[in-house]
Order: C-alpha cells, then sequence, then structure tokens
C-alpha cells in the first residue's frame, strides 16, 4: 500500500514534520544547555602554583565541568567560608597545611566523603581520620621540612635532627621563620606527637636560645639567609629549594651551590611531612562535581602533574614520581614520619601555649 498525499498535503505534511523536528531538537538544545550550565565546580583554592593551570583545564576537557576559581591563602579561604555560611558558593576546598585542613574540619567547613577511588588511592596516615559519613579531608601531596645548612661552617651530623636545633652548639645560628606559621606550628605538633610535650617544649627553649635574629620572612628568605651569612641554619619546605634548584636564575644557583640539606631524623622517626589537600565544602552546591574533582586529583596522571610542577610528592599510593631536583636532594628516597596526619592537627593548642611559654614569637 502506498500513501498518495492529497494535494494540499505535499506541502503541509512535511512542513509540520519540520516543524516537529524544530521544536524537539529546540527542546533538545534548551535542556543540553541547562545542563551544561550546572557543570561547574566552584573551587577556593590555597594552591597559587601557575603549573596547577594544565590540571584544572584537563579536568575540563574530560568531563565538561567549569571550574570556578577563588584564590587566597589558607587563612583567607577559611576566613571566607565561615563568613558565607550555608550561602556559600563553594564546592571544594584546597588548602596547603595540615594543621589548616584540621582547624577547618573541627570548624565544621568540610563534609565527609565516601568514595572507595580516594581510600584506595590515598593512605590512611595521609588522610583525615574517617567520622560518620565517610572522610572529612585528603591529603593529595606531601612537602617535607628540612634542614639547610652552611656547608662551611656546619657539620652535617650536627644537623641531622630535629632535636640538634636545640644544641648551645648552634647558639646564634638558626634562621627561623615565625613560630605561629602554620608549617612550623604542624612540624611542632608532629613533634610533640613524637618526643611529648615536655621533651618539645623544652627544644622550642632551646631553638628560641639559638636564634640569629627574630623569626621573619617566608621559607624562602631563611634559605637566603644561610647564604648570606645572616645564620648558618635553617629550615624549609623542601618545594622552596628544589624551586631555587630548578630556577635558571644565576643568584638563585649561587645560593643552592652555597647550602647543604639534610632530611633530618632517618635513623629515628623520620622526617616531618605535611600535606597539601582536600576537602568538599559543607554546603557545596555540586557536591558530585566535587568528589568527582577530588577524585580525578588522586589520578595517577593528576598525581604527577600536581606534585611535579611545584615539586611535591604525590599522595597517592604507588604513584612514581621523577623529578631531578627531589632526586639530587634526597640521593632516590628518605624515610618520612609516619603519624597520623591529623595528630598534628590535634596539638595545636598545646604547640600555642608552649610558643607563648618560652617566648617563640
Ligand atoms: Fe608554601
Amino acid at each position: 500500500m502506498t500513501f498518495i498525499p492529497s494535494s494540499d498535503s505535499t506541502s503541509a505534511r512535511p512542513h509540520s514534520w519540520m516543524a516537529l523536528a524544530a521544536s524537539v531538537i529546540g527542546g533538545l538544545l534548551i535542556s543540553v544547555h541547562a545542563a551544561a550550565q550546572e557543570q561547574v565546580l566552584n573551587l577556593y583554592s590555597a594552591r597559587h602554583y601557575p603549573t596547577d593551570e594544565a590540571l584544572y583545564s584537563n579536568f575540563t576537557k574530560a568531563t565538561g565541568i567549569r571550574i570556578a576559581r577563588v584564590d587566597a591563602d589558607d587563612a583567607g579561604i577559611l576566613a571566607r567560608l565561615k563568613a558565607e555560611g550555608a550561602a556559600s558558593p563553594a564546592d571544594l576546598i584546597l588548602l596547603v597545611d595540615a594543621a589548616r585542613l584540621w582547624r577547618a574540619e573541627v570548624d565544621g567547613l568540610f563534609q565527609p566523603v565516601k568514595s572507595p577511588a580516594l581510600e584506595a588511592a590515598i593512605p590512611a596516615n595521609l588522610r583525615a581520620k574517617a567520622v560518620e559519613g565517610g572522610t572529612p579531608w585528603f591529603g593529595l601531596s606531601t612537602r617535607a621540612r628540612v634542614v639547610v645548612y652552611d656547608k662551611l661552617s656546619i657539620k652535617r651530623e650536627d644537623v641531622d635532627t630535629y632535636e640538634k636545633l636545640a644544641d648551645p652548639k648552634l647558639k646564634g645560628k638558626l634562621c627561623i621563620r615565625s613560630g605561629s606559621h602554620p608549617y612550623n606550628l604542624s612540624l611542632f605538633g608532629a613533634v610533640t606527637e613524637h618526643l611529648g610535650p615536655e621533651k618539645t617544649e623544652a627544644w622550642l627553649k632551646g631553638m628560641v636560645a639559638n636564634m640569629a635574629r627574630p623569626p621573619k620572612g617566608g621559607d624562602t628568605d631563611q634559605i637566603k639567609g644561610v647564604a648570606s651569612g645572616e645564620c648558618a641554619v635553617a629550615l624549609t619546605n623542601t618545594y622552596y629549594l628544589a624551586r631555587m634548584m630548578r630556577s635558571g636564575k644565576p643568584e638563585d644557583q649561587a645560593v643552592t651551590e652555597k647550602i647543604g640539606v639534610v632530611f633530618p631524623n632517618q635513623s629515628s622517626w623520620g622526617t616531618h611531612v605535611n600535606v597539601a589537600g582536600g576537602a568538599v565544602a559543607r554546603y557545596a552546591k555540586h557536591p558530585q562535581n566535587a568528589v568527582r574533582f577530588l577524585e580525578y586529583l588522586a589520578s595517577p596522571e593528576a598525581q604527577n602533574h600536581f606534585a611535579n610542577g611545584n615539586n611535591e610528592w604525590p599522595a597517592a599510593q604507588g604513584v612514581k614520581l621523577s623529578n631531578p631536583a627531589l632526586q639530587a636532594m634526597t640521593g632516590g628516597s628518605f624515610k618520612s614520619e609516619l603519624i597520623p596526619i591529623s595528630a598534628v592537627g590535634m596539638n595545636q593548642v598545646k604547640v600555642q601555649q608552649m610558643l607563648d611559654r618560652v617566648g617563640f614569637k
């Protein structure tokens, strides 16, 4: 049976089909567009390393989820989250210190995440202790806090433990940044976990007595202080040193040639390691996108990029990193401490009281 259109329908029928098709396609376009609008991740990040950019755009390419980013330091992000409360647009938070991550958790700024992928990737000691509903935050990369020293005037064996920084032998030779800076607070919190509060307080007192000048500046300033002769020993996070080692600038080369680096406590509890990590914001409007991004950051590809870009180490298990500066610094590998990273935060109040008592500014 063949369909023979009536004379008037020859023009009308195709027209109505086209109209129908157009309206269906139009409807599809509208819903696709609406979905695209929802594919957003609002990221508050304390990571300010230009090398992370490629990572964010790779995620968008792979998932279609656009990242809207707010950059601030750890303290700025915590203050903003508190001020915004339930109205906060933040979905995912990236911070660069374990004690700050712990603080934000305690202040109720995160929501716990249940993700088998993240739990398989990130070792238990580098993530928050699980609570009801999941894990509040995950370490995503690690950085070691190491000793740098003047190769000409200091013997390596005199500075190969954190404890030795308090030895009267080093009187007037120590450069250090503020005791209240998160990197030092976290180190001191870790030492408290290893040695107990009494020995830690005596150690802090000894370091105050050894200071070449009152605490000031950032980690890079301490490294430069050793190179310039202002002091002979200092503490720094590894990536600041690696950055100088990889820099093409002659002035940076001149600095790194003068200094030795030691990963402290290799024959005892290991070198203190801090984390940069991530969490889903308590009032996230796109929590699924946030978890997806966290899982992406824990993937081998992202881990390598994330860590190598800023000369850190991957936090995910089984991810190997090849970074010439870190290789040169460690000679291959080093022993890191194995305390639960949350302990560092839990000791903060105690540490701050000890600093006040010994006059460590
Ligand atoms: Fe830093």
